[in-house]
């Protein structure tokens, strides 16, 4: 068996880690580390220990760990047929029952789901969608898209240009030129301290329809969001918000992109984030509890009334030039059926709303009045805590300081696994579906 030293040593100078700090980790700065196995809300490393991950991996391992029944179905769909394709209306049993599935749980103005691998390609594909459907309607114009600040949507080259963290794009010359931004539904960090919830809500919708004025509405084609901004900073949307910018969309003729990559399958205790906050999309992305991460799929729901405009593409240009070698990987269907199944069996959509209250709770309770505790936020078992040097006037820490960096480290020394969000002082929570109320405890305590 290889030496601890030995995998460090290889790993130095072999693997290029993704969203990682590359200099730092070649020259031995940051540790490798090695995880050997998982159960339940627990994983396991190399030396025998032992951690509960309360952010389940990157927010997707939804059924928590070593579910042999997806294990199962993966192990049999390998054996039997590893791989054919999906082109000219080629399927496997999984794939075509996954489709079902899908849009069983979907809401009901959808109609047909495109798989792909990750979010982030299925926000590639979703955008292609979107030019597709106006180029057939005649709108060759109508093409660019908006986007919010802090909305996170993929590293791709036009998933990340949708991406609004500066992270991602610094260096990276993204094509943003159909691209804009608008405001985050940031409602703690609002200008007007004495404003309502719903008055903000307002105004995030009057810049949004200030911008699409501004740019000419025959020139904006969608909308994306998450309903509940993830990676942004865990930041549920304010009293009235979707309300408000779906009654703008409406008025311009702008299709919603809901992107549920997170939420999707169970996370805020609804099947869908769509369904929690009222968001009547065209398109909806999955990925991350499709499977719940044991193999890599994803896909775009595509809503009836998009559906009918690519059907007409098609009879008049020929076939629908747009295809991944792994679109509805065999493997992946495989596990995504499994996976869907377990989430029924298991009642994990309840689980994580009735989990996902007493955790905020017990949050908010043992934090409350903690003068760095700027606020306690949440949906489902979708949580954050963020902080502040000075919370009465917003202060921001010294981010030389890398408090919640610390924090989080302090905690893993503890056993626990929760994450500092990029580009802010907010530690977010977003365990494995299946947690129960003794394991969030540990965690808060
Ligand atoms: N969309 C959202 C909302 C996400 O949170 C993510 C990843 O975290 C993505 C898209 C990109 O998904 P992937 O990392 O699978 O490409």
């Amino acid at each position: 068996m290889l030496t601890n030293d030995k995998l460090a040593e290889w790993d130095r100078e072999n693997f290029f880690h993704p969203s990682t700090h590359l200099a730092q980790h070649a020259r031995g700065e940051t540790p490798t580390r090695v995880i050997t196995g998982g159960d339940g809300v627990f994983i396991t490393d190399r030396d025998g220990r032992e951690m509960l991950d309360a952010f389940a991996g990157l927010y997707c391992v939804n059924v928590g760990y070593g579910r042999t029944q997806i294990a199962e179905a993966i192990a049999t769909q390998a054996r039997e047929l590893a791989y054919y394709h999906a082109y000219l209306g080629h399927g496997t049993e999984a794939s075509i029952t996954l489709s079902k599935m899908v849009l069983d749980r979907a809401p009901a103005n959808m109609s047909r789901v495109y798989f792909g691998l990750g979010g982030s390609d299925a926000n590639e594909t979703n955008i292609k969608l979107v030019w597709y459907y106006n180029n057939i309607l005649g709108r060759p114009e109508k093409k660019k898209i908006i986007s919010r600040w802090r909305g996170y949507h993929g590293s791709g080259l036009m998933s990340g240009s949708l991406t609004g963290l500066g992270l991602f794009h610094a260096k990276f010359d993204l094509p943003m030129g159909q691209v804009l931004h608008t405001d985050a539904p940031y409602y703690l960090h609002r200008e007007d301290r004495d404003q309502s919830e719903a008055a903000f809500s307002a105004q995030c919708a009057d810049r949004l329809e200030e911008m699409i004025l501004a740019e000419g509405p025959d020139t904006i084609a969608a909308f994306i969001g998450e309903p509940l901004l993830a990676t942004g900073g865990i930041v549920p949307p304010p009293e009235g918000y979707w309300e408000a910018i779906q009654a703008v969309l409406r008025k311009y003729d702008i299709l919603m992109i809901c992107d549920e990559v997170v939420t999707g399958f169970g996370r805020l205790g609804t099947m869908f984030g769509s369904d929690h906050y009222g968001i009547e999309a065209d398109l909806i992305t999955i990925a991350k509890g499709l499977t719940s991460a044991y193999a890599p799929l994803s896909g775009s729901i595509v809503s009836e009334r998009m559906w009918k405009v690519l059907e007409q593409g098609t009879d008049e240009n020929g076939a629908f030039g747009h295809g991944w070698t792994y679109s509805a990987h065999p493997i992946g269907a495989a596990a995504g059926v499994a996976n869907l199944a377990l989430i029924d069996e298991l009642g994990l959509v309840e689980n994580a709303g009735r989990q996902g209250d007493y955790m905020l709770r017990a949050l908010s309770d043992a934090l409350a009045g903690h003068p760095h505790v700027a606020e306690v936020r949440g949906a489902g078992l979708l949580c954050a805590v963020e902080l502040a040097e000075d919370t009465s006037a917003l202060r921001a820490f010294d981010p030389g300081r890398k408090v919640v960096p610390e924090i989080v480290a302090a905690m893993a020394r503890r056993n626990v696994i929760a994450r500092a969000m990029p580009q802010s002082d907010i530690i977010g929570f977003a365990p494995p579906l299946c947690i129960s109320a003794a394991e969030i405890d540990t965690v808060v305590s």
